[in-house]
């Protein structure tokens, strides 16, 4: 190499270097897009024999869009606030008197307040009157294209730093624990230790007051996701936490396979757990609005069509998430 392509070279991976370094304070991904994907993908076969065709035949679909809402809140004003809720706004735990309906919670605390705590646990009930309608229409692709956002924010309720304000541990000098234990984890270990293999879909009687349920777990699990690894960061060096590598062709800086390894160690197994309670919970939502709907023969649909509104809506989308990717997230 020329000592003039050798400079530039150099000079380029400086730079990127320090973009890459400026944006590790910054960016996280709701559950990553790996483990989205993974969940949306695996709740496919937890479903009964007669949805179970339809759904494997667009299991590739279903995967790929399960990152759509999380485009959108880049490109959509207001999508934001449905990924997530800071419990801890709300006061103490054990959050008894939100009222689990939303007319209800908007008639106490006014939609512009709940709006800047966030609502995903009312969302998710939203998109499954969509959905059960979806079924009932017999709309092929409104039954995908739902199937697979719904699936995204039951999986965001699950995660427990969605469930508190602290969500990416600005409040407490740990910037990028959000993604630590979305992505990082997920994307180490799911593909050799995690077991995605979960027994069937059920249905949900009272499903508003189910994705509660998985939403004060979350908020309670967020003390410990915490502080764990501010215990953890104690006693192991940073030389030893971070680590310069290669993905996709970059170099970044990131949490080192070692401290990965053992923030993964101490919470015992919690992003595991919370994976296989999320693919659970999509497959349960896909199955009672279905149920709802009173069980249509999926296998008898007309073929999906989607239009050339959904195709410039996912262009778009695509162009402006790749547009904002350098910029960093701040993903809640
Ligand atoms: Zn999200």
């Amino acid at each position: 190499m020329s000592d003039v392509l050798s400079s530039i070279f150099s000079m380029k991976t400086f730079f990127l270097i320090i973009v890459l370094l400026a944006s590790t304070a910054g960016p996280t991904y709701c559950w990553g897009f790996y483990a989205h994907r993974q969940i949306n993908y695996y709740a496919v076969f937890l479903l009964p024999p007669e949805m179970i065709g339809f759904y494997k035949k667009h299991s590739g679909f279903l995967a790929d869009h399960a990152v759509d809402p999380d485009k959108r809140r880049y490109a959509v004003a207001g999508e934001g606030p449905k990924h997530y809720i800071d419990m801890d706004s709300f006061g103490e735990e054990p959050y008894d008197s939100i009222p689990v309906y939303w007319d209800a919670a908007v008639k106490r605390y006014g939609e512009d307040s709940l709006m800047k705590r966030g609502i995903v646990p009312w969302w998710v009930n939203r998109m499954l009157l969509r959905l059960t309608r979806a079924f009932r229409d017999r709309d092929a692709a409104y039954i995908l294209k739902t199937s697979a956002d719904i699936g995204h924010y039951i999986s965001d309720a699950h995660v427990p730093l969605h469930a508190c304000s602290n969500h990416n541990g600005q409040h407490t000098n740990q910037h990028g624990i959000h993604g630590f234990w979305e992505s990082r984890i997920p994307e180490r270990f799911a593909p050799v230790a995690f077991d995605f293999v979960i027994g069937r879909a059920r249905y949900l009687e009272r499903p508003q007051h189910f994705i509660w349920a998985r939403v004060l777990e979350s908020a309670a699990a967020a003390d410990t996701v915490l502080k764990t690894e501010k215990s953890l960061s104690q006693i192991i060096p940073e030389d030893a936490r971070y680590a310069f590598e290669e993905r996709n062709g970059v170099v970044i800086r990131q949490y080192s396979s070692f401290y990965t390894q053992k923030y993964h160690e101490v919470l015992d197994g919690m992003v595991e757990r919370r994976m296989r309670q999320s693919i659970y919970a999509v497959a349960s939502f896909w199955y009672t609005a279905w149920v709802d709907a009173g069980q249509p023969d999926l296998d008898r649909l007309d073929s999906v069509v989607f239009t050339d509104s959904d195709r410039l809506e996912w262009d778009s989308l695509n162009r402006q998430w790749k547009a904002d990717e350098i910029k960093g997230r701040d993903c809640h």
